[in-house]
């Protein structure tokens, strides 16, 4: 049996569509299969529509959440919820077209426990959100330990028992690219063509993007708090020569400059570098603290999922 998770966030105008050709595919592969669509607190008539396809169809299971959790959270609810031996994981604004579920199961079934979705071109979307996704998987890439493939968002297939261990892990901030390369297990990858986005906007803020971003490196590297450390010792070091630089300019050679100028460059400068590291260990310390408090991860309103 294949799940497939599908978070909603104010797609009304998709949901018909997508849904249509996810259940041709689905019906093509000749396997038992689930659609979970996960609301995503939307605000316009999302849940309705799903509504009405869960009177119809009987395989479309739903959660609807009190309010709107993002996008992660969204697909972690749906990973509590799935019964399939595979479980596929889409956005339902058809930029991960449905008909690729079958090259993604096909290569499952070669051996692997996660075969993700590589995409080769992203149509549709702006030079700015191209080019900051792009930096981000390579400078990820080389900031963590784990290897996190470049140009690959959560369109993907993967094994029951990987949805077992993604289960398993107690965190909040949920980043799970970076959690499904660090579980292991035999992955690969196929090439498709993001499409644009069928109908509506996107979901995905600039804050939600960055919030994310900052999930995924704080998450999974401590290469940002090693940064604030190797930069305090930097300027320590030029500190250290500035003094025997002062010294020797004062006592040695009496004619030092008034340098209010310097003074205040330093000042400032330095006053900067410490705010960034003391905000880099903000960073980490407000995850620790939301971790603390262990809250729900979400909040269901209904279900038919029992
Ligand atoms: N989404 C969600 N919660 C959010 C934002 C988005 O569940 O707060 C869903 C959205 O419905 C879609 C997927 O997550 O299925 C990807 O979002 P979107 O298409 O808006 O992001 P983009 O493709 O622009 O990065
Ligand atoms: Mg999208």
């Amino acid at each position: 049996m294949i799940s497939v998770i599908a978070p909603v966030y104010n797609e009304s105008a998709n949901l018909e569509k997508v849904y249509g050709r996810l259940i041709d595919v689905l019906q093509k592969l000749n396997v038992g299969y689930e659609i979970v669509f996960v609301n995503d607190g939307s605000k316009d008539d999302s849940m309705a529509v799903i509504h009405r396809l869960a009177q119809k169809d009987a395989s479309v299971k739903y959660v609807n959440f009190s309010r709107n959790f993002g996008h992660q959270i969204a697909v972690c609810a749906g990973l509590d919820f799935v019964k399939g031996d595979k479980v596929v994981i889409m956005d339902t604004d058809g930029q991960d077209p449905p008909e690729i579920i079958e090259k993604l199961y096909l290569k499952s079934l070669e051996g692997f426990e996660v075969v993700y979705a590589r995409r080769i071109q992203r149509k549709g979307e702006n030079v700015f959100k191209k080019l900051t996704a792009r930096w981000f998987y390579r400078i990820m890439q080389r900031i963590t330990h784990i290897d996190i493939p470049v140009d690959t968002g959560d369109f993907r297939i993967i094994d029951k028992k990987v949805v077992e261990q993604l289960r398993r892990m107690p965190e909040r901030q949920k980043f799970l690219r970076g959690q499904i390369s660090w579980i292991g297990f035999n992955q690969t990858s196929v090439e498709f063509e993001r499409e644009a986005r069928l109908g509506g906007k996107t979901g995905y803020s600039l804050g939600k993007m960055i919030r994310l971003a900052l999930d995924g490196i704080t998450g999974f590297s401590n290469f940002p708090l090693r940064l604030a450390t190797l930069s305090g010792f930097v300027f320590a070091l030029i500190g250290f020569g500035l003094i025997l630089y002062t010294l020797y300019s004062r006592f040695a050679r009496s004619d030092y400059e008034p340098g209010w100028a310097s003074q205040m460059i330093t000042i400032v400068f330095i006053g900067g570098i410490q705010l960034i590291g003391i905000g880099i260990i903000g960073e980490y310390i407000s995850r620790i603290s939301d971790n603390v408090r262990n809250r729900p991860l979400y909040i269901i309103r209904e279900t038919n999922i029992h």
